[in-house]
């Protein structure tokens, strides 16, 4: 049929040629997946390379006559392809973007909260909490270092080398055992320090870290945290440690709690008290006779919370306060001691390993 074209034949004009080019694209044109595809089908069916490019081209082999017809032929064939193409292409590109909008869609109803919350320590909430209870009577918080010098851990606070009180405190010592260093066995060298930084009068408590070689155990821990309370003016007296001691116990276990002073000895204080608080289980009425046994105050009614005591005036003294002119009291208390009686903790170890399935029902408290 293409015999008037005669002299030269040109295969890829043959009409039968032209229509598989075409149908060709058109297949691979449909089959194209995705955009990447339909680039590479572009490239083979619509490129400088392509079949229907190499068509174009021959024409000009062709003799003047048949050039227009052949050019109208290649034109629609050309015209059939770029439109599959740009057809296919808006047809992928809507798909694409469908896909997209389904696969990174943000669900916004998902849970945000997928790290679990921490919480902080019950002790320094506590720590805080009695510092804040301090600081409302008009003391202020003091701090110390928890590596100490001998002589303010024990010398300042009137135990002397020979003093057993020394040898009770299962002292950590740094380096060698006359080094003269100690990590702090009690926080009351803040006390010492507090009276050799400041001028009178002088209102403090310290909650803080103290050391002693104890195995950890239910009721011990080689670490633990004490708040120390001193206060040195004119004309202190046991009453005021007392009321002070009182005020301090209701802010920590509720208005209405009884206290009692029991005589003590501490080398520092003099006199010197242990400070019980009436049992909040069974308000003393375990220790009756017949009665149901308490296991917090072990049938005693009362429990033992921590020592105190008007300061001694050789510890005024070693601090260049004049005893005859000032006098103070001092208290310590156990911090954990305290958050076992608050809060009904039974075993040393549940604070000092750190679970925070222990840590979290204290809440967020701050
Ligand atoms: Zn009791």
């Amino acid at each position: 049929m293409t015999s008037h074209y005669d002299p030269v034949e040109v295969t890829p004009l043959h009409a039968d040629e032209l229509a598989r080019t075409v149908d060709d694209a058109l297949a691979a044109v449909a089959a194209a997946k995705d955009l990447d595809d339909l680039k590479q089908v572009r490239l083979a069916h619509a490129g400088d390379r392509s079949p229907i490019a190499l068509a174009n081209r021959e024409i000009g082999a062709l003799p003047p006559a048949a050039r227009a017809e052949a050019g109208k032929r290649i034109g629609a064939a050309r015209k059939a392809i770029n439109e599959a193409l740009a057809a296919r292409h808006d047809e992928l590109e809507r798909e694409r973007d469908e896909r997209v909008l389904v696969e990174e869609r943000v669900d916004v109803t998902l849970p945000w909260d997928v790290r679990p919350r921490g919480a902080r320590h019950p002790l320094t909430t506590l720590a805080e909490r009695i510092g804040d209870a301090f600081v409302a009577m008009g003391y202020e918080i003091a701090e110390g270092p928890e590596l100490e010098g001998e002589w303010f851990n024990f010398d300042a606070l009137n135990i002397a080398p020979d003093h057993p009180a020394r040898s009770e405190h299962d002292t950590f010592f740094v380096g060698s055992a006359d080094s003269g260093r100690v990590l702090r066995t009690q926080t009351s060298p803040v006390q010492i320090r507090a009276l050799l930084d400041r001028s009178l009068p002088v209102y403090v408590v310290s909650p803080g870290k103290v050391f002693r070689t104890d195995e950890l155990d239910a009721t011990h821990t080689p670490v633990f945290h004490q708040v120390e309370g001193l206060a040195v003016d004119e004309g202190l007296t046991m009453a005021h440690l007392k009321g002070t001691l009182d005020r301090f116990a209701e802010v920590m276990f509720g208005e209405g709690i009884s206290t009692r002073f029991r005589p003590n000895y501490f080398p520092f204080t003099e006199p010197s008290a242990e400070m019980d608080l009436r049992c909040f289980v069974c308000r003393g009425a375990s220790a009756s006779p017949g009665a149901p046994p308490c296991r917090t105050c072990k049938s005693e009614g009362w429990i033992e919370w921590g020592g105190c005591g008007m300061v001694n005036p050789r510890v005024l003294i070693a601090c260049g306060v004049d005893p005859s002119r000032y006098s103070g009291f001092a208290f310590g208390m156990g911090i954990e001691r305290t958050l076992m009686f608050r809060h009904n903790v039974e075993d040393m170890r549940d604070m000092v390993e750190g679970d925070v399935r222990f840590t979290l029902p204290f809440g967020m408290e701050v």
